[in-house]
């Protein structure tokens, strides 16, 4: 089931008209505890996996849990654990592979080495329902017998909700600054920033990365600038997008909105502090081979 945001409280191609051509689709997922099915969407919920198909494990030389100081993990595999499972028809914007149609994520719940920002390494498959309804489906996935609670997801439901966001940083400097500055006023007036109103920072597929750093795109090997592919951001509540179905409080429907129990009623996961994982795909190699970035 979608939420609903609140239309923009500003008109922003009449402030701003070269914005306009930077205006990206991208669909929140608005991930809340729940128990979804294996055969469900879901954000850190059972995945439809087949029984036939080896559980993906890490075996990193240098992974660690930062609980346990920096001693490193062991040499023992670590299983990955299920992060998101996304099915072609609860989001029509995002582009599958032919013949495919659905999208499992998971991750490797340890801290890695610099060259992976200190951050989980996930992993994706892109699955086709058709063929996995013919396979029995693995039931009790390994479990990782070591791993960093933060970065193990609460079990939820999502709802992804199409919108369209502009960029945070993602402009010319010049621009970046007028925006800011712009951005400064409209907080005095109306009581919400361009960020809080026209770019998302929570976990979303497509529309801009939720940086919370300075972009760092990664290119593909082919040389090509990769895609955004997805985020799973820390930030679920912020400013216009806390959807009208949460809201606590009556008002024009836009404003700073804050609802104390929904940090509660989502997938818990701080990420080293309202940071996100961003995982980039380049389409242009047949492939599709992804790579992440972390920031926080
Ligand atoms: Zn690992
Ligand atoms: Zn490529």
């Amino acid at each position: 089931m979608s939420f609903t945001i609140p239309p923009a409280p500003l008109d922003i191609a009449e402030e701003f008209p070269e914005l306009v051509p930077l205006a990206r689709a991208t669909t929140v997922l608005y991930p809340r505890v729940g128990n979804p099915a294996r055969d469900e969407s879901s954000l850190g919920g059972p995945l439809l996996w087949p029984a036939d198909e080896l559980w993906p494990t890490c075996a990193a030389p240098d992974h660690f849990n930062p609980a346990r100081g920096c001693a490193v993990a062991g040499p023992d595999p670590v299983a990955v654990v299920p992060v998101l499972q996304l099915l072609a028809r609860d989001v029509p914007a995002l582009v599958f592979p032919a013949g495919t149609d659905m999208l499992q994520v998971l991750w490797c719940p340890l801290i890695h080495s610099e060259h992976d920002q200190y951050s989980p390494v996930p992993v994706l498959r892109w699955r086709s329902s058709a063929d996995l309804a013919e396979r029995p489906p693995l039931f009790k996935p390994p479990r990782p017998y070591e791993f960093d609670d933060e970065w193990i997801p609460r079990i939820c439901v999502v709802h992804p909700t199409e919108t369209v966001e502009y960029p945070n940083q993602d402009m010319p400097a010049e621009l970046t600054e007028r925006v800011g500055e712009w951005s400064e006023q409209v907080q005095e007036s109306c009581g919400i920033s361009y960020y809080d109103a026209f770019t998302t920072q929570q976990s979303k597929i497509g529309g801009y990365p939720g940086w919370t750093q300075s972009p760092n795109w990664p290119h593909c090997t082919c040389g090509s600038r990769m895609e955004h592919l997805l985020t799973i951001s820390a930030s679920e509540s912020c400013g216009r997008w806390l959807p009208v179905e949460e809201r606590t409080r009556p008002g024009c429907g836009w404003e700073v909105s804050d609802n104390p129990e929904l940090e509660d009623n989502s997938h818990g996961m701080i990420m080293g502090d309202c940071g996100g994982v961003y995982v980039f795909v380049c389409r242009t190699c047949p492939t599709w081979p992804t790579v992440h970035r972390y920031d926080c």
